[in-house]
């Protein structure tokens, strides 16, 4: 582990001692465990997905209710991301945040268009969206696992 690397989580910690940061294999918060699991911490985009993730954490993310819900999570997680920055002296590049947003939102635009006429739909449950204009329903994946994380910024080292 680099120096770095134990100074962030270090600072974390001291601000957050009830968040448990463990190294993992992906960038993840866990409601169930409550840890907050990072892959790796070897450039700015690294240190803001952990900001974000911990952003998870603080706001306490639990279960998510439809793909709208998933959305205003992901912009909750940054403003705490964003806050948590401010603290520890790191700035986290807004376009960064917005690239990451967009993912969502096309996704969220692509999950709830009506494959028969385009209309925008109605989430029913976790899996099923329905058209109110010609009635079709279609499944989608489960959403859970739908994250964002080097897109568009070139990494830079530290
Ligand atoms: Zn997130
Ligand atoms: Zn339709």
């Amino acid at each position: 582990m680099t120096k770095i690397t134990n100074n962030l989580l270090d600072q974390i910690n001291s601000l957050y001692p009830d968040i448990s940061i463990i190294k993992g294999d992906v960038f993840y918060w866990s409601p169930s465990d409550q840890i907050v699991y990072y892959s790796e911490l070897n450039n700015e985009v690294d240190q803001w997905s952990l900001l974000h993730e911990v952003g998870h954490a603080i706001s306490e993310h639990r279960n998510f209710k439809s793909d709208f819900d998933l959305l205003l999570i992901e912009v909750e997680a940054w403003e705490q991301a964003k806050k948590i920055s401010d603290r520890l002296s790191i700035s986290i590049d807004e376009d960064h945040i917005q690239d990451c947003l967009d993912t969502y939102r096309d996704w969220l635009y692509l999950r709830s268009t009506c494959p028969t006429c385009t209309n925008t739909s109605l989430q029913i449950d976790s899996r099923t969206y329905s058209c109110i204009n010609c009635n079709q329903s279609w499944n989608v994946t489960q959403s859970r696992q739908k994250r964002c994380y080097r897109k568009k910024v070139p990494a830079k080292t530290l």
